[in-house]
């Protein structure tokens, strides 16, 4: 976990952000980094030489600077592929670590890692949506625009956010994430409302693909931890991307036994699934920042949404037998697609929710069971 260890090395800072509160905090936790004030951001974003070449230095980079946009956006989804409907926090935009399959590569248009400082406009907003919905489940995330813990030692997001969350007992927050560092989240109330999940892949993968990661066995450990920490906090999965490469039904065999050994499968929210799928314009970032990667060389077929994905036979053969060996080691372990067909969900399950709503509802009555239970 180096790469987090010596981040930022530079910080720039937003002209008029520099004397908000939230800025002082942020720098007060920083060792010695150089600090620049940019008076006209969006000129100085404009002149940065595009990706994939400005990548690597904008990933030790911190922009801090001010969100005049919402926080608060829906999953971005995709056309034809069903969605489980949650709310994204749109907290900050770009991730220290460094995984080769990275689809924000791509998606940003910047390549520092940006947080909005102006969090009192993100409270309000958040206070505004919370408080508007009423009877039903609202699931929201943080780890869309970045690994939801990666810059939780300098930014401390989910403890700001842990107040908001006591006064909205139908939130449930999901903090999803590659690092093990949550020794000091642990036992935060809504202790019962704030999931941490993982995204797991076998330990070969985490070394080659996934710079910068806890290892398998760390992310396992804190999991555990989590999961028993004062009565424990729910906990999740997501097996996504899942990778094809030679020798892969064994590795992830591998890693869901690692899991079962790990934590109580009895006693974990859920287990997502979805494999490798990216937008056409990550494959020449790919190949110049990692030359040695092998899996952008694979068959693709472009899908209705516009992104590559793998042949619909394979990706059905690849969830078939993840689920299979979840099911060998806790047959009711509870198990989804991530931006699937319904027709792949119906080869894999016998079914497929019928549409997004219902697929929300799926997950929303795991919250509420998983909260009845204790
Ligand atoms: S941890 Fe997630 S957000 Fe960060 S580089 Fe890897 S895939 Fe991207």
């Amino acid at each position: 976990m180096m790469a987090l260890k010596n981040f930022p090395e530079r910080v720039l800072i937003e002209k008029g952000c520099e004397g908000l509160p939230y800025t002082q905090e942020i720098l007060s936790r920083l060792t010695c980094p150089r600090v620049e004030i940019i008076s006209d951001v969006r000129a100085y974003l404009k002149q940065i030489v595009p990706a994939p070449s400005s990548l690597s230095s904008g990933k030790r980079t911190l922009l801090l600077m001010k969100n005049r946009g919402r926080f608060i956006k829906r999953c971005p989804g995709t056309r034809h592929h069903l969605c489980c409907l949650y709310l994204v926090l749109h907290h900050a935009a770009g991730c220290p670590l460094d995984c080769s399959y990275c689809i924000l590569q791509a998606y940003l248009n910047n390549p520092y890692i940006v947080f909005y400082v102006n969090v009192e406009d993100m409270l309000a907003e958040l206070r505004d949506v919370f408080s508007r919905v009423s009877g039903t489940i609202l699931r929201i995330g943080t780890g869309e625009f970045t690994d939801s813990l990666a810059l939780e030692h300098i930014t401390h997001t989910t403890r700001l956010l842990m107040p908001l969350l006591g006064q909205f007992p139908n939130v449930f927050l999901e903090l999803k994430t590659k690092t093990a560092d949550i020794d000091s989240l642990l036992g935060g109330e809504p202790r019962r409302r704030i999931i941490f999940s993982w995204s797991l892949n076998p330990e070969a993968v985490v070394r080659t693909e996934e710079t910068g990661t806890a290892t398998l066995e760390e992310r396992l450990a804190a999991a555990s931890k989590a999961q028993s920490a004062s009565g424990g906090h729910p906990i999740a999965f997501h097996f996504d991307p899942l990778l094809r490469f030679p020798g892969w039904e064994e590795a992830y065999t591998g890693v869901v036994r690692s899991l079962a050994d790990a934590v109580d499968l009895s006693r974990i929210l859920w287990v997502s699934m979805g494999t490798f799928r990216f937008p056409q314009s990550l494959k020449h970032i790919m190949e110049e920042r990692f030359p040695q990667n092998r899996l952008i060389y694979d068959e693709f077929i472009r899908g209705e949404d516009g992104k590559m994905r793998y042949f619909k036979p394979l990706r059905r053969e690849m969830y078939a037998h993840v689920l299979r060996a979840l099911r060998s080691v806790r047959p009711d372990v509870f198990t989804y697609l991530c931006m699937e067909r319904d027709d792949v969900w119906d080869e894999v399950y016998g079914f497929h929710p019928e549409n997004n709503l219902r697929l929300k509802k799926m997950l929303d009555e795991r919250c509420l069971e998983s909260l009845l239970s204790h």
